[in-house]
């Protein structure tokens, strides 16, 4: 049976292994709609390769040309940020959100709203507006399936009949990177060093993320959204080796793992296929030839990103979005070259400092406290370049 399909974020890393699936699989997606940030020729590829009927590019000032690389295909096309909304608006059974960063957010929404099946990669979104998705989510009958290995691990090992089970949910972390380097040694790394990811290979934002090891925390607050379980029983382990994606430790001592390659077309084939399984390509595993499997805890310390994290979350309320918000600050100017990479975390630190938080329970709230967070992250970084 053919289902229908859209991608929200089409051009990138998750973006173009979900395309690869569809690619692999013929006849069983029919794609509806794709999107991407401001990359025409990609997506106008991508657009052709897999016959999607809608494309939609977030920077308004390429619809033109978008339109016009379109001529003669019969592909139609928006511009714009309203643009993306009616590309998730459109009546695709799945919908992966694979763009990156908080501009997630309402497309994700317009899809939420007529009650999809959600691959949901775009984290950020839960992170900034996880108690607005969710109740959304549940009003409208959409169904949300984590794509980030993390949570598809620990979605696979849940006991979704009775979260009572659980004593501990068990985010695993590679350590990025910089896992072995001391800050001094961190202070003059380079973008280029930064996105070296040891296991995986994404995205520049999540890279740098994952060297600072706010994606853990980011991932923590996702978690915390994502599944019924007190912010108390979320714990982190780095396993620097990425085997096995995230454990369930339940209270009779039990620990349930889910195990794989690291290779995102597991976790996205799980999301586009379910309830059922999909062939991937993913390399199988030959636990002979990797031998060992090691843990250690993670450093606060070296990594203030992740205790950043988790302080937000115990704080709930908008603290999250705040978090996020000049995050995504940060990092942009650390690519940018504006920022060095230690100072990511001073960046986020101070502006949790200077933003108020508290309660947020509609959109509007999370983008007007969104905004001006971004705005004070903004203002920081420019005093540093000063
Ligand atoms: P990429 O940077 O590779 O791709 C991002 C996608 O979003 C591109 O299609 C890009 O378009 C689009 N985009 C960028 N900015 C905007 C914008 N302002 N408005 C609309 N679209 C935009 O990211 P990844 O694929 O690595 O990550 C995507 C999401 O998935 C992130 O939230 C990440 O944390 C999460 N994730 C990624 C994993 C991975 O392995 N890569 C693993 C787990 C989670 P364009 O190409 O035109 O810039």
């Amino acid at each position: 049976m053919t289902r229908s399909l859209t991608i929200l974020g089409a051009t990138g890393s998750v973006g173009s292994q979900t395309l690869d699936l569809v690619a692999r699989n013929p006849g069983r997606w029919q794609v509806e709609a794709l999107t991407a940030g401001s990359d025409v020729a990609g997506l106008v590829s991508a657009a052709k390769a897999c016959g999607a009927r809608f494309v939609a590019i977030a920077d308004a000032a390429k619809g033109e040309a978008l339109k016009a690389a379109l001529a003669g295909t019969g592909i139609e096309s928006g511009a714009g940020e309203s643009a993306l909304v009616d590309a998730a608006a459109r009546d695709a059974e799945i919908v992966i959100t694979a763009i990156v960063g908080a501009a997630g957010l309402p497309p994700t929404m317009a899809a939420v709203k007529r009650g999809a099946q959600i691959g949901i990669a775009n984290k950020e979104t839960l992170v900034c507006a996880g108690p607005v998705v969710t109740a959304a989510a549940t009003a409208h009958g959409a169904t949300l399936l984590p794509v980030d290995s993390e949570h598809n691990a620990i979605f696979q090992v849940f006991p979704h009949d009775d979260p009572a089970q659980v004593e501990r949910v068990i985010l695993t972390a590679s350590g990025g990177p910089f896992r072995t380097k001391s800050r001094e040694e961190m202070r003059g790394v380079s973008v280029a060093d930064a996105c070296k990811h040891p296991t995986w290979s994404m995205g520049a934002k999540i890279s740098i993320d994952s060297a600072t090891l706010m994606n853990k925390g980011l991932e923590l607050i996702e978690a915390a959204q994502l599944f019924p379980v007190d912010v108390e029983r979320l714990d982190v382990i780095v396993h620097p080796q990425s085997v096995i994606h995230s454990m369930v430790e339940y209270v009779d001592g039990s620990v349930l793992a889910q195990l794989g390659s690291p290779d995102m077309r597991i976790p996205i084939a799980y999301a586009m296929g379910w309830p059922e399984r999909i062939a991937t390509p993913a390399a199988r595993l030959d636990l002979a030839a990797i031998a060992n499997l090691s843990f250690e805890k993670p450093d606060l310390e070296r990594f203030p990103c992740l205790a950043l994290a988790w302080a937000a979350m115990r704080a709930g309320g908008s603290a999250p979005c705040i978090l996020n918000a000049a995050n995504e600050i940060a990092v942009a100017a650390f690519i940018a070259g504006q920022a060095g990479f230690l100072d990511i975390d001073a960046i986020v630190a101070e502006t949790l400092n200077m933003v108020a938080s508290g309660p947020v329970a509609t959109l509007e709230e999370v983008m007007a406290i969104d905004a001006a967070a971004r705005r004070t992250a903004r203002a920081l970084v420019a005093k540093r370049a000063a």
